[in-house]
């Protein structure tokens, strides 16, 4: 029987410097949307990021609608998204009164098609938002000419990939705006909180004056504009200047984790990995895995149900935005690949205080899953009209 307590997907890592930090925030009194960890934490992170400026926010869903209020996105405009994604990349839209148009993603890198994003071009796009998926740099070079060409804004919406880098250029330089996100799971954490990165100055001030209520900064409750509450707390932030000075650190741990996972678990037959483009320096985020061949539905479920039995958390792929109810498909575009994924992907505990030896096991258990698996379904593997084999679901109940 096994005793020992749940492995989960992630886990923040927090230190005696994180401590420190909080309880300095704590006893100054400044726990609010002011402070010097704020002030400290946006310096650090806009030179880390090659980025003139760098905005704090509440968290990264607000991180994505302010940059998209600040550029002036509004009703009847049209923003190209990946199908693919955390919802929060959508609703950001769908806050300013905006329509997401979902478009497909490569089917190596799993980020957003440049083919497909310069086929969505129409009349009222204004705007691409491209995600990092699970690490992934989308193809900022093909993006920005595109964006350039038709004089659209790029933002980058890079969530799950703080570390991540193009040819040397790090993350939150790629675009005209990138955003992030600091929630519980992410790289770097405070368990809640965000921040958009931008070299235009225009941006950065609209930015500013909408996260502050639309506050000029001149004239105390003088408002010239519709703004919000999208403030970051010292005290949030003050885990961030922790989190930040360590994570080169915390990089390396997580990317040693995503490199064994893929080193014992690629090479498995059904198994495949998210390909990393030349240049491209990936975030290790979560690891993430196909374990299924192509096509194939319900075999990373069992095989997630079989590790849960285990003692291992896992989680599954995002759902394609245009089969959720709240986006609901319109018009008759498909998105084969970003669903093929949506069946296949799966994530494996990712954390830096994951033990080499609970690393061992897991990747141990994953490995005897999908071999189960395989043993199971090869009584029922059928060889289809195009040849290609398709495993009979003998338990369509779960
Ligand atoms: C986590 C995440 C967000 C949203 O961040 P929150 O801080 O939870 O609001 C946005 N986009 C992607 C791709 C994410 O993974």
């Amino acid at each position: 029987m096994n005793t020992r307590a749940l492995i989960p997907v992630a886990k923040p890592s927090l230190s005696g410097l994180e401590e420190r930090y909080v309880v300095d925030a704590l006893r100054s009194g400044w726990i609010s949307s002011q402070g010097p960890y704020i002030d400290r934490f946006e310096a650090e992170f806009a030179s880390r990021c090659g980025a003139g400026t760098a905005v704090s926010t509440s968290n990264g869903t607000t991180a994505l609608h302010l940059i998209l209020a600040a550029a002036g996105i509004g009703r009847g405009d049209e923003v190209i998204v990946p199908a693919l994604t955390y919802v929060a990349t959508a609703n950001a839209v769908s806050y300013c009164g905006g329509r997401p148009v979902f478009v497909d993603v490569d089917v190596d890198t799993w980020c957003v098609d440049e083919a497909q994003v310069r086929a969505a071009i129409g009349p009222r796009t204004k705007a691409v938002i491209a995600v990092d998926l699970y690490g992934h740099p989308a193809d900022y070079t093909a993006l920005r000419n595109i964006c350039q060409e038709h004089d659209l804004l790029l933002v980058a919406d890079a969530a799950e990939s703080f570390g991540a880098s193009v040819e040397g250029s790090p993350v939150g330089s790629l675009a005209d705006a990138t955003t992030f996100s600091f929630f519980g799971n992410k790289i770097l954490t405070s368990g809640e909180g965000g921040c958009v990165t931008t070299s235009r100055q225009d941006l950065g001030a609209k930015m500013r004056l909408l996260r502050n209520q639309g506050m000029d900064p001149e004239r105390r409750y003088y408002f010239s504009v519709v703004g919000y509450n999208y403030r970051l707390t010292n005290l949030a932030a003050a885990l961030l200047c922790a989190q930040l000075e360590r994570s080169v650190e915390m990089l390396d741990r997580r990317r040693y984790i995503v490199e064994t996972y893929e080193t014992e678990l690629g090479n498995i037959g059904s198994v495949s990995l998210q390909r990393v483009v030349g240049g491209v320096r990936r975030a290790p985020w979560l690891a993430s895995l196909l374990v299924a061949p192509p096509g194939v539905r319900g075999m990373r479920d069992r095989v997630a149900r079989r590790l849960q039995q285990l003692g291992i958390e896992t989680r599954p792929f995002f759902i394609p935005m245009p089969s959720l109810p709240a986006y609901r498909a319109e018009g008759d575009r498909e998105y084969p690949v970003s669903e093929d994924l949506s069946q296949r992907g799966i994530n494996l505990p990712t954390y830096c205080e994951l033990s080499d030896d609970d690393l061992a096991e897991i990747v141990d258990c994953v490995r005897g899953s999908i071999a189960a698996e395989i043993d199971r379904a090869s009584s029922g593997l059928v060889a289809t009209r195009s040849g290609s084999a398709e495993f009979m679901s003998t338990d369509v109940g779960n």
